[in-house]
């Protein structure tokens, strides 16, 4: 497997350059993310938190750890002290944890929520009922300890292209409507996490700002 063949493979095909890459290093062994540090990867997607925690200190200290899979509140605490990035919050219930975890370490930890775009109901994520309630109850503002940088999405595992399209899009929707919305100022709505292996350029095209690319570029898993 050439990693760094594979990274600039990756890179040349995007449709938007200025998106950003994160490299899901998932059941890969630590060669195989040094080798992408050595191609020049910073942003690394795990979905375990067993697995981010004894990767993180084999790497360098530069390295910035994005959990992207679902988090079960009991693990916050693990990754609180060093996570760049959580793309998967699904719930309140666990924002809420975040942010808790990350005021008893004095950190403000940068959050995405994950929206549930994709027909599979076995798939995590709000849907527009439970944001809304989310944003309309008064202990939400109360949150000092996360910052709620953007929108996360998975779309249905479906070859049918037209389909993952209209959910990206869907999902892009929501976050321009969001945008317009007046939020507390820990909602800066910048970055839209959405786009594998199988549907990146889809994805960019719909105004992904982050893609989460795992086999495409460490093989099969
Ligand atoms: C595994 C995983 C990816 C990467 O999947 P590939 O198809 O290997 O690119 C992206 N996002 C999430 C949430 C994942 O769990």
């Amino acid at each position: 497997m050439d990693i760094k063949a594979n990274l600039l493979a990756v890179k040349k095909s995007f449709q938007n350059p200025e998106c950003k890459l994160i490299a899901v290093s998932k059941t890969k062994p630590i060669e195989a993310l040094k080798e992408a540090y050595e191609a020049g990867i910073r942003d690394f997607g795990e979905n375990k938190v067993q697995e981010i925690q004894w990767k993180q200190p084999e790497m360098p200290t530069d390295t910035r750890w994005h959990m992207i899979g679902h988090l079960q509140s009991n693990k916050v605490k693990y990754i609180a002290p060093f996570v760049h990035l959580i793309h998967g919050v699904d719930s309140y219930k666990l924002l809420k944890e975040i942010n808790k975890q990350g005021k008893k370490i004095d950190r403000v930890i940068p959050v995405l929520l994950q929206i549930h775009i994709a027909e599979e109901e076995t798939k995590f994520g709000f849907d527009k009922a439970e944001l809304n309630e989310m944003f309309a109850d008064p202990d939400f503002l109360t949150l000092s300890h996360v910052q709620i940088k953007g929108l996360m999405g998975m779309a249905t595992f479906t070859e049918n292209q037209d389909q993952v399209r209209k959910e990206f899009r869907g999902l892009n929707q929501l976050f321009e409507e969001l945008k317009s919305k007046v939020l507390p100022p820990f909602v800066q709505l910048e970055e839209i996490s959405m786009g594998m292996s199988g549907d990146y350029l889809i994805a960019q095209e719909e105004g992904s700002t982050m893609v989460r690319i795992g086999s495409a570029i460490f093989g099969a898993r």
